[in-house]
């Protein structure tokens, strides 16, 4: 096989990319944009000894499983990697995803997993779930000012005010914004030359609340006849917040280091559940509500909360799944390694009237550990206790020094939320060889037409 050999293949399985898979006399081809069950003609682009990258060229027979992407641009739009996929084979994917992931990672064995793992939790509708949308702007081939999304591994943008997984009010408040820097003719930011002003436009959007956030980002101190631009952007309906935040450096970092309000308030307000959260420009917050009330409501299930557990909620972000806890719980010790997020988290416990929430800015892996020591030091001959448990880390999953802390804890029980299925069966695999045992796993799809997917896993002491 060669680059710039045209094949015939069928497609037969999909990576972790959602990329799909076809061989050729044994020769493995990865094909973007082609589904299982495809016959597809591609072009070879990359061949290696043993496999291959192919673009695709055509369908020679569609899969009954192709659907036609909502989203004209999907195929370039560097956002969604399987809109062409059902939604129903979709969930299957990412169930199979997670599954695979603790059989083979993991060690579990096939066995358990079935009898163990709950039916992965879709969407109910999988497109405009997102509260949040960065937008860059800059010039098309023909040097017209355009937004949209950047293209797959570049920085290009295709010019789109219509994501479908955005909010519908995102069309009106990016076209106000196009029009208005036509009319006075505002540059858009080049990242080559680091000139022109406006770099991305942060909109937000409050899903109970119908509150809408737009933060401006520009490369100076401010926007001229900016009082224009207010009067038109706070029009829309619902516009509760319009700052701007000033980042001048040749960064691929989107937002600058701080904010200032040009209009109405500083933040949005919006809810999970019945806890109610204050959501400034730099705030981290879950941009998919509805699916994140099921998954914490999920952990908080898992938790089973008699009233008089303490429980840990490490890598707690804004408090999320602490104030979800604290409702029932007897104390709960919040960890987050970003200060402006525990900042966040204390704001959110008090506008809920929660008292029985702590926050600890650190890394999990120091403070747990540090907290353990001094507990000992503290009281000879005893050891902290926690009743629960909860993690939510990162991709890269806990550190090893974490999980060792944790075990000597003696949690009843512990509950791992996981966006990375490879990360958490390596972990699991620790706690299960160190006394803990798996006792529930369901994967919960946040990010529907991605190959994203969370997992919320029950683990009890044995
Ligand atoms: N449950 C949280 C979000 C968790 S996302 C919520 O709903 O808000 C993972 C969080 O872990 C992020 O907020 C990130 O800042 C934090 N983090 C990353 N590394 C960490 C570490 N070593 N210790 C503690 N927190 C960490």
């Amino acid at each position: 096989m060669q680059k710039n050999d045209v094949v015939k293949v069928t497609i037969e399985d999909i990576g972790v990319n959602g990329e799909g898979i076809g061989k050729i006399d044994g020769y493995t081809l990865f094909i973007k944009d082609a589904v299982i069950g495809d016959v597809v003609e591609a072009k070879i682009m990359k061949a290696k000894k043993n496999y291959g990258y192919a673009r695709m060229i055509q369908i020679i027979e569609p899969s009954k499983d192709r659907v036609e992407p909502k989203c004209k641009f999907a195929r370039q739009c560097g956002g969604c990697q399987i809109q062409q996929i059902s939604y129903e084979k979709q969930l299957e994917f990412k169930n199979r995803k997670v599954l695979g992931n603790l059989e083979r990672i993991g060690g579990f064995s096939p066995k358990l997993l079935e009898k163990i793992a709950d039916p992965i939790v879709g969407m109910e509708i999988p497109f405009h779930y997102r509260n949040k949308a960065q937008f860059p702007f800059g010039k098309d081939k023909n040097g017209v000012t355009v937004t949209g999304f950047y293209a797959g591994r570049t920085h290009d943008i295709i010019a789109n005010t219509d994501c479908a997984l955005g909010v519908e009010q995102n069309q009106e408040i990016l076209e106000t914004i196009l029009s208005f820097m036509e009319q006075y003719q505002m540059e858009p930011y080049d990242e080559k030359t680091g000139k022109g002003l406006l770099r991305h436009v942060l909109i937000r959007y409050g899903f109970t609340t119908k509150e809408i956030m737009v933060c401006l980002v520009i490369n100076a101190k401010k926007i001229p006849h900016c009082e224009r631009l207010v009067e038109l952007l706070q029009k829309i309906e619902g516009m509760t917040s319009i700052t701007i935040s000033v980042n001048q450096k040749n960064t691929n970092v989107i937002m600058g280091d701080s904010y200032e309000v040009l209009w109405g308030q500083a933040f949005i307000t919006d809810y999970i559940g019945e806890i109610k959260y204050q959501i400034s420009p730099l705030s981290f917050f879950q941009v998919n509500p509805v699916q994140t009330e099921k998954l914490y409501g999920l952990a908080l299930e898992y938790v089973d909360l008699k009233g008089d557990e303490t429980v840990w909620d490490l890598y707690c972000g804004i408090g999320t799944i602490s104030l979800f806890l604290a409702q029932k719980a007897k104390q709960v010790y919040g960890v987050e390694i970003i200060p402006q997020a525990i900042e966040d988290a204390r704001k959110n416990a008090q506008i809920n009237g929660i008292e029985n929430a702590k926050f600890y800015v650190g890394k999990a892996e120091e403070v747990l550990p540090g907290y353990y020591a001094d507990y000992a030091k503290a009281h000879p001959g005893e050891q902290a206790h926690a009743d629960v448990i909860v993690v939510d880390p990162p991709r890269k999953g806990c550190e090893e020094s974490l999980l060792e802390t944790m075990v000597q804890m003696q949690p009843e029980r512990i509950v791992y939320v996981s966006c990375d299925s490879a990360t958490l069966a390596r972990d699991l695999k620790y706690l299960c060889g160190n006394g803990y045992e798996l006792v529930k796993v369901r994967a919960v799809d946040q990010f529907s037409q991605t190959v994203h997917v969370e997992t919320v896993v029950l683990l009890s002491r044995k």
